[in-house]
């Protein structure tokens, strides 16, 4: 059987300075593309351009999706003004995560949804975010100094979850690179993960066709067998496709 093919979405890079300051840039990270190739995906990397049209032509092309990480949702798109701490906004990523998040639910496309992917995931069935963790009182550290590959804070999964079954543990330190979290779940979707200060550290539907989590796996897929796991799953629901 051939191998499913996994696209992933782009992050944005602009260049600040040196000869091609000003340069937009388009890429995914190494690690992601990496780790689905190792769970037996084909990786494409999918451009977050051309709104709601590009995203289900693309949709055309794949049989699952990675939704990776990267800079704030616009507050906006949850009915929000920006705050202070609010970091770098991509409208047009945004407008096209938002179109192909809501498009692989509508045709059973799996999405594996990753730190902010969690997010555009929570954003794009109607739920909110906390624009800034600074300042929260109690919370524990989840931007770490630490390299991407070491285990930074606990998370603690749901039991009976498709995360926990996924992941063969109840309990898992992962690293952490994130400024913003969940503060209200979109309807239709169930926590499936917290750290010990509360916050939402994983997300799923009830169709069993969207994982998402906070930290980042992609980093630790080559240490941890549990985090391959999660790319592992996508591989298989997308084989499920059908197509
Ligand atoms: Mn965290």
């Amino acid at each position: 059987m051939k191998e499913p093919v996994i696209g992933i979405t782009a992050s944005v890079f602009v260049a600040e300075g040196g000869p091609g300051a000003g340069a937009v840039r388009l890429f995914a990270g190494a690690e992601y593309v990496a780790a689905v190739a190792r769970a037996g995906g084909c990786p494409v990397v999918l451009p977050g351009t051309g709104g709601r049209e590009r995203a289900e032509r693309h949709l055309d092309a794949v049989d699952g999706v990675v939704l990776t990480g990267g800079g704030d949702v616009d507050p906006w798109l949850y009915g929000e003004e920006p705050r202070p701490g609010l970091g770098r906004v991509w409208p047009e990523r945004d407008e096209y995560e938002l179109a192909l998040v809501r498009a692989t639910m509508a045709r059973g496309v799996p999405v594996l949804g990753i730190c902010r992917g969690l997010q555009v995931v929570n954003v794009a069935l109607g739920g909110t975010l906390l624009q800034d963790l600074a300042g929260v009182a109690g919370a524990v550290q989840h931007w770490q100094d630490a390299a991407n590959h070491v285990e930074g804070h606990t998370v603690t999964l749901a039991a009976g979850s498709l995360l926990q079954r996924v992941l063969g543990q109840e309990r898992l330190r992962t690293n952490s690179f994130h400024h913003q979290a969940v503060r209200k779940a979109a309807p239709g979707l169930t926590v499936s993960a917290w750290t010990a200060d509360g916050m939402v550290e994983g997300l799923e539907d009830e169709a069993g066709l969207v994982l998402a989590v906070q930290w980042h796996p992609e980093g630790m897929a080559d240490r941890q067998p549990a985090m391959l796991a999660l790319f592992a799953w996508l591989v298989a629901a997308a084989r499920g496709g059908g197509k």
